[in-house]
């Protein structure tokens, strides 16, 4: 059995859930298919909740209507037949009466929650009735009855293993499944998800779960690229990755997977290919235990990063300091990214300033801090990077012009970061596209 993802872009127009309903039964393996909701949609959800956030109601109900009218559009042109076409309009009616029901009930994270659901709800409803109308034999598990996170909204993969398998039982006949990404149920019994981008997630979950043969995410381009195509012009597809290098790059901002997508995959040993839905004759980019070669592969950027720094003289010929500071970020689980250190000071990285105000509080009895907030993390990632020739003379050689604030080499093989100022991720991206790919 295989897992089959398909993102926004994939189902982001009629036309293109009609290709994804082709790739889906272009063969006999039994699958289960794991739809995002239709681009765009979490996005406008996301501002309804926003409106609603701060009481602008009527904004919201603009927001809800125009979002309503998308989806009959789309449904017209989804199915032919006339009763396909009350089903699917019969769907949309049910989902915007709910969230015409919640423009009218007080904001709360919960219900927050529950708005941001209904994209990845209305997807795979929608495909179903056309999957229904072509004849094409399928069954939609909820994944609010599977997917589960704890109180620190980890994925309990154990229990997801456990309801799935139950689930799947029950259906001995079926040989395609469909279900929804991104969503799932917390601690609490509620609606939550598995944050932004989050579907990848909950294909490697279900993938790692049914011990499945290969975990397929079908996305807009051709698999994962050596630079990021948003930023730089000419970049190219790597054809394999081992796990840890694929694992950095998506924990480093290559968006193409979501930060902690990899690690269910890794565990569970079942490969990841990355796949193109316009292009399905691609290569694309298998992703498994092996690095296929040595050197550097892509580099890729995060943003949204704060440096600090805590320069104290008490560091000088102390022991028990880094564990006094690391104290201090457990305390508010913030997980640092990025650390050096010198004599007298430690610099450190956190991706999440949620808490910054508190650490930065807690930090201040230790020495000075400093804050510098809107730092990006620039990755270098490859197999043996460490070991390749010249890489480091490389890598200085390219960004003579750019000021590095951090460097950290040698925390893993298959890693080399940079910290920089926002400002300067495109000129730096584009620079070691040239100084290490030789692409201009
Ligand atoms: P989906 O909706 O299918 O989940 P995403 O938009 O989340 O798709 O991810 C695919 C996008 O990721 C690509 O269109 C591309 O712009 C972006 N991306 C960023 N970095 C990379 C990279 N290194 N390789 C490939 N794509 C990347
Ligand atoms: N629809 C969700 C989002 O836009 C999840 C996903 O597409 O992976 O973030
Ligand atoms: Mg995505």
């Amino acid at each position: 059995m295989k897992v089959m993802k398909f993102g926004g872009t994939s189902v982001g127009k009629p036309e293109r859930m009609h290709d994804v309903a082709k790739l889906v039964t272009a063969d006999e393996e039994s699958k289960i298919v794991v739809l995002s909701a239709l681009s765009g949609t979490t996005n406008a959800l996301v501002e309804i909740s926003t409106s609603l956030s701060v009481g602008d109601r009527n904004t919201a109900k603009q927001q809800t209507e125009k979002l309503e009218a998308h989806y009959k559009d789309f449904c017209s042109k989804l199915v032919k037949s006339a009763p396909a076409l009350e089903k699917a309009l019969a769907i949309v009616q049910e989902h915007f009466e709910f969230l015409n029901i919640i423009l009218k009930i007080s904001f709360s994270e919960a219900l927050n929650k529950d708005i941001l659901a209904q994209g990845e709800l209305l997807s795979t409803k929608l495909f179903c009735v056309y999957l229904e109308e072509k004849g094409i034999d399928h069954l939609l598990i909820p994944a609010l009855d599977f997917m589960t996170i704890d109180y620190y909204d980890e994925p309990q993969i154990g229990s997801i293993k456990v309801k799935l398998a139950q689930l799947l039982q029950k259906h001995p006949d079926k040989k395609i499944f469909i279900t929804q990404g991104y969503i799932s149920r917390n601690a609490r019994g509620e609606v939550d998800n598995l944050k932004r981008g989050g579907s990848d997630y909950s294909a490697s979950l279900i993938a790692a779960a049914i011990n499945a043969t290969v975990c397929e995410i079908w996305t807009d381009i051709d698999g994962m690229h050596n630079n990021d195509p948003r930023v730089v012009k000419k970049t190219v597809a790597i054809e394999q990755l081992s796990f840890d290098e694929a694992a950095e790059l998506a924990y480093f901002g290559a968006k193409i997977l979501h930060p902690a997508s990899i690690w269910p995959a890794q565990m569970y040993k079942v490969p990841v290919k990355l796949l193109n839905t316009m292009q399905p004759d691609a290569k694309g980019t298998t992703i498994k235990e092996e690095a296929g070669s040595t050197g550097v592969k892509a580099v890729a950027a995060k943003d949204g990063v704060t440096a600090i720094k805590i320069k104290s003289s008490r560091m000088l010929l102390a022991y028990g300091f880094l564990r006094k500071i690391f104290e201090v970020f457990e305390k508010y689980r913030t997980s640092i990214d990025m650390i050096t250190t010198s004599e007298v000071a430690v610099s450190l990285t956190i991706d999440s300033d949620a808490n910054l105000a508190d650490i930065v509080k807690e930090l201040e009895p230790f020495g000075t801090v400093e804050v510098d907030s809107n730092q990006t993390i620039v990755s270098i990632v490859g197999n043996e990077i460490s070991e390749t020739e010249n890489v480091m003379q490389k890598l200085f050689a390219a960004l003579s012009s750019i000021p590095v604030r951090m460097v950290s080499y040698g925390g893993s093989r298959h890693n080399i970061s940079i910290l920089v100022s926002r400002q300067y991720k495109e000129q730096t991206l584009q620079l070691l596209n040239k100084g290490l790919f030789g692409l201009d």
